[in-house]
This record gives C-alpha cells, sequence and structure tokens, in this order.
C-alpha cells in the first residue's frame, strides 16, 4: 500500500431481498480529497456508507480501507475514522458534555481532554450553552452539531459525512464548509454523501454521481462540465439521471392537492 491508498472499493455490489441496491461499484480514494458522493434519494448513498463502516453486511466485492480488507480488521480501522450518520440514535437523556467525553473516550482520548475538546468545540459551533444541557432539549440543527463534533473528536484520517448539513442554519453551513475544506488542507480525506447539491458543488474536489446502483459519473466538477451541457451539478444531476419532468410533476401534485371530494 502507499500512503496514499485510502479508501478502494472493487465491484461492491448490494440486495435488500431481490432488490438490487449496488450493482457492481468500483472506486479508488486517495488522502486529502474531498468526495461529493451524490445521487437520487434511495440511490444507495447511504448503504454504500453503512457496508464500509461494518455495520451493514452482506455484500459481494471487497472493501480496504488504508490498505486492508475490512474484513480481516474489523476494529483497528476505525480509530481512524469518523462518521456522521444520515439518522443517528444519540442518547437523548445524557448532557452534550455526558455524550462528547463518553464517544470521546471510546476512541481513546481520556477524560480531560475529551471534555476540552468538547466544550471548546460546542462554543465555537454557538452551542456552548447547551453543554450541559440534556440532549433531548437540543433543536434538529444542535443534535446535528453535536454528531459532527463527536465525529471529529479523535482527529480522523478520514470523514464520512451522510448528509451532515441537515437542519442546520446557513451561517452554520458556512462555518462547517470551512471547517471541511481545512481538514483538506491538513490532508484528511473526506466523503461527503448528500442528495442536496449545492454545497457539493462547492466543497468537492470529486464528484461521484451513483445512479441506478452503478457510478455513472466520476470527475473534477469542470470534467463533469466539460461532459454535460448543463452548467450547474444540479442541471447535470438531472441530465445524468435523465430527469426532465418535474414541471409536470409539480403542476399534478398541486392539481391533486387542490381536489375537494
Ligand atoms: P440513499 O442514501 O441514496 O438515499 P439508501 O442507501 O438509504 O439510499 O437506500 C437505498 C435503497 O435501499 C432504498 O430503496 C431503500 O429503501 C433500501 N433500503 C435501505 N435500507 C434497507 C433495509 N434495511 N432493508 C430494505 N431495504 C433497504
Ligand atoms: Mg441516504
Amino acid at each position: 500500500m502507499t500512503q496514499q491508498d485510502i479508501l478502494t472499493i472493487t465491484n461492491l455490489s448490494k440486495s435488500y431481498g431481490n432488490k438490487e441496491i449496488l450493482k457492481g461499484i468500483d472506486l479508488h480514494i486517495s488522502g486529502g480529497e474531498i468526495i461529493g458522493y451524490i445521487g437520487p434519494n434511495g440511490a444507495g448513498k447511504s448503504t454504500t456508507i453503512k457496508i464500509i463502516m461494518g455495520i451493514e453486511g452482506e455484500y459481494t466485492g471487497e472493501i480496504k480501507l488504508f490498505g486492508e480488507n475490512i474484513e480481516q480488521n474489523p476494529i483497528q480501522y476505525k480509530r481512524r475514522i469518523g462518521y456522521v450518520p444520515e439518522i443517528a440514535d444519540v442518547y437523548d437523556n445524557l448532557t452534550g458534555y455526558e455524550y462528547l467525553t463518553f464517544i470521546g473516550q471510546l476512541y481513546g482520548l481520556d477524560l480531560l481532554m475529551a471534555a476540552n475538546k468538547s466544550k471548546t468545540l460546542m462554543e465555537l459551533f454557538g452551542v456552548g450553552e447547551a453543554y450541559h444541557a440534556r440532549i433531548s432539549s437540543y433543536s434538529k440543527g444542535m443534535r446535528q452539531k453535536l454528531l459532527i463534533i463527536s465525529s471529529l473528536l479523535h482527529n480522523p484520517d478520514l470523514l464520512f459525512l451522510d448528509e451532515p448539513i441537515n437542519g442546520l442554519d446557513a451561517n452554520s453551513v458556512m462555518i462547517f464548509k470551512e471547517i471541511l475544506s481545512q481538514l483538506a488542507a491538513q490532508g484528511k480525506t473526506i466523503f461527503y454523501s448528500s442528495h442536496l447539491m449545492d454545497v457539493v458543488e462547492k466543497i468537492s474536489s470529486r464528484i461521484i454521481l451513483l445512479y441506478d446502483g452503478k457510478v455513472a459519473a466520476d470527475g473534477t466538477f469542470a470534467q463533469l462540465q466539460a461532459d454535460n451541457t448543463a452548467g450547474t451539478l444540479e442541471g447535470i444531476f438531472n441530465q445524468l439521471t435523465g430527469f426532465h419532468n418535474y414541471k409536470e410533476i409539480g403542476e399534478q401534485f398541486v392539481s391533486v392537492v387542490q381536489e375537494v371530494k
């Protein structure tokens, strides 16, 4: 393995029942890349990440992280990875302090270090006053910030973000984008999965479009623009997924809404 070998996926396939979700995905990701992993709802983005995280099994193909097959060394590689899940079960009864220091210690930080880091990161993200409040009282955006902080406490080399800006307001999104570019500048690798194009378009050094279970496009934003006539990532997305009838669907939707009997 070279130092640059961060993630290699070979012929990854996954079905739920007789429904094929992933139909042979090949990807090679090197250090320092910010990958925008995009695709329509239900394309299999979260499934891909959950397989890599070892949460979802029964796939075919091979996944190597840092040069090692994830099945051969299922615990060790996790120390170098951070993960913000799309849907997370946080322990609601804990306070931010309790949750973050618990997670920090799971990753090998001592209590004092975990507490200091957590408090400062909460403050920087504008939620310092909630540090000792129960998570059950947090808004959606505050929970999301908690998840982002908990994924970063152990300073991972590789970060998987699944719809990470869910619930964040515009200012927080700006802070978050800056955090990601600073992390990338430090040589961290970021795998950012989202169906929302605007942030992906701005931050990704490489965009991978998942469609119909396969990689339908893979390249820099400029390369995708050169291969497609649409100018925005949203337009390219629509072209590659063959989606043009949003107007008709919107009209029909509202006409059904207006039905009275
Ligand atoms: P995305 O993140 O791209 O929106 P997902 O990876 O969440 O898509 O889901 C891909 C497809 O797999 C969807 O059709 C979803 O309904 C299906 N799916 C996801 N998890 C399960 C599961 N545990 N059992 C059955 N089907 C599932
Ligand atoms: Mg998803």
